[in-house]
């Protein structure tokens, strides 16, 4: 019993005082002239990269020149399908072959629907032994190889659900509207402290609000600037609705990711925008921005 109780306590103090950061690894959007990696995001849990958030073009190399490791992670979570935001998947997995990475990488995202295969799928079509596009990874599905990928879908929802909870590290996921496209948006909890990631959504189905509440920080996408319409705008939030988003859930610091040739050189009037809402601190992502949750 007395080791029961011991062994709650100091699992409690380590979580609570569990040392844990954000780290921009792309920090752009589908475009090749942003300079910039596409859409992915590393949380530091006391120095280990243990949860990456997407990993579009050019992630694979922002991930080694910060130091990450793959036998360090735990579990990847994809906002959706997009090239932008997985595109580099493949390159990850393949890098592990001349690591001492094991066991179980868990790959959790969205449902399928006419437009997008569901994750489980997505990954098959990709690695899977006798139809994949890379079936020479194969052996990281059947059981082979030392590092196992586990494929998770998770149905569409407008209810947070949780959808990970191990080792001190709880994720929740809430369905965001991204045009047609099947789209999360993610919340991880480490101890006391949380780090919400919108995604690429436009806001139409108020759930980011709910699921960012009390945030250390929010990670939302300024994708499209103030005077955006039409498709852009059934795809992306406008500035004022990431200010009121970020207002409503009350969060601690705002950071402004997936920057696009259309948002860049424009941050003077999209902070004025997000100001008319929200009063809190607000910071524009580059690539290997570092923040840590205080
Ligand atoms: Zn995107």
């Amino acid at each position: 019993m007395y080791k029961f109780f011991s062994l709650l306590f100091f699992s409690t103090l380590f979580t609570f005082s569990s040392t844990i950061s954000l780290q921009v690894l792309g920090s752009g959007g589908p475009e090749s002239g942003d300079k910039r990696a596409s859409s992915a995001y590393i949380i530091w849990i006391d120095g280990k990269n243990k949860v990456l958030i997407d990993f579009g073009g050019g992630a694979s190399l922002r991930f080694e020149e910060v130091g990450a490791k793959i036998e360090d992670l735990d579990v990847i979570l994809l906002t959706h399908l997009h090239v932008d935001h997985t595109a580099d998947l493949p390159a990850l997995l393949k890098s592990s072959f001349f690591t001492r990475a094991s066991g179980n990488l868990h790959i959790y995202g969205p449902e399928s629907n006419k437009f997008m295969p569901s994750t489980e799928d997505f990954i098959e079509r990709l690695f899977e032994n006798g139809n994949g596009a890379w079936q020479y990874l194969g052996d990281h599905l059947d059981g082979s190889a030392r590092l196992q990928v586990k494929a998770h879908t998770i149905d569409e929802s407008r209810n947070i659900k949780v959808i990970y909870h191990k080792h001190g590290i709880k994720i929740s996921a809430v369905s965001v509207h991204h045009g047609i496209i099947p789209a999360i948006a993610y919340r991880v909890d480490v101890g006391n402290k949380s780090i919400t990631f919108s995604g690429d959504m436009n806001g139409d189905y108020h759930t980011l609000e709910t699921l960012a509440l009390h945030s250390d920080i929010l990670v939302a996408h300024n994708a499209v600037p103030k005077d955006a319409k039409g498709v852009a705008t059934a795809l992306h939030m406008r500035p004022n609705i990431i200010g009121h988003i970020a207002k409503q859930a009350q969060v601690k610091k705002l950071v402004l990711s997936h920057r696009m040739l259309r948002t860049l050189g424009r941050e003077r009037e999209t902070k004025k925008e997000v100001r008319k809402y929200y009063k809190g601190v607000v910071k524009f992502a580059n690539d290997k921005s570092y923040y840590k949750v205080r």
